[in-house]
């Protein structure tokens, strides 16, 4: 699966920037270590010796873990023991990426797209295929209706069903599949979501934004993330594109 229910998603772009990144840091310490041989440099030769070979150790294993990624996205498929250490590499390194996307002028938004597509394609190899009662979905509150005057983030059964917003599509999806369902208004209320259902996998719906760094916090917790839609804008009336919901869903539930 390629975050194919999202086909816009370029997981070229974090994958290039990252590679770019590590390349540099490869450069950088060869670099060093000719400059560590220069008998007359100013700094100490062991020094530079020292962090020339730390720089180099962590960029080579950088460099693996990125291969045995990209290996793992186009063989559909996971590593055994690879799992773990390849999800926290591609976190680690997220915020140089981001960093160095910035400098090149790239949208900060078309590199998180970027990344969850990437997290998306490595949840799913991970086989993690999940009973419903073990999965939670979580959905971002702009997605009620702006004039909706219904609390449905303490209980989404609040709604009134009155088709201003996807709010009862969701839930009918959400009763059908069996699985439980919280509407959040951010960070903390999703972490006390998380806390009371105790959940095996996550689908979270959100911007861009939300979505990386929920999916870097919740690590090792697998977040599979689904892109929201914003027909007026961001944080307001928004909407998610209910056949990749649906899609989602059948990926990441057992039969
Ligand atoms: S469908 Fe439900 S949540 Fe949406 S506006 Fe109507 S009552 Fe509010």
């Amino acid at each position: 699966m390629d975050n194919e229910f999202q086909p816009e998603a370029k997981k070229r772009t974090f994958l290039g920037l990252l590679l770019a990144v590590l390349l540099l840091f490869t450069f950088l310490a060869a670099y060093l270590l000719l400059f560590a041989r220069d008998p007359l440099a100013p700094i100490s030769r062991n020094v530079m010796l020292v962090i020339t070979v730390a720089i180099l150790v962590f960029a080579v294993l950088f460099l693996f873990v990125l291969f045995m990624a990209i290996l793992s996205i186009m063989q559909n498929r996971t590593f055994p023991g690879l799992g773990w250490l390849t999800g926290k590499t591609l976190y680690f390194l997220y915020p140089l990426v981001v960093h160095s996307g910035r400098m090149l002028h790239i949208a900060q938004e078309s590199i998180q797209h970027s990344f969850i597509a990437v997290n998306n394609r490595l949840v799913v190899n991970r086989s993690l295929r999940s009973a419903a009662k073990e999965v939670l979905l979580l959905l971002p509150h702009c997605l009620q209706h702006d004039l909706c005057d219904y609390k449905i983030t303490r209980d989404p059964h609040n709604c009134r069903r009155c088709g201003k917003c996807q709010v009862p599509e969701i839930l009918d999806l959400a009763g059908e599949k069996g699985l439980a369902m919280e509407i959040v208004t951010g960070g903390t209320l999703a972490r006390q979501a998380v806390e009371k259902h105790r959940p095996r996998a996550i689908i979270a719906v959100a911007c861009e934004r939300d979505l990386s760094s929920g999916i870097l916090d919740s690590f090792p917790l697998p977040v599979y993330g689904v892109v929201n839609e914003r027909p007026e804008g961001p944080c307001f009336n928004t909407r998610v594109n209910m056949s990749v919901l649906q899609e989602t869903l059948d990926s990441i539930l057992k039969k």
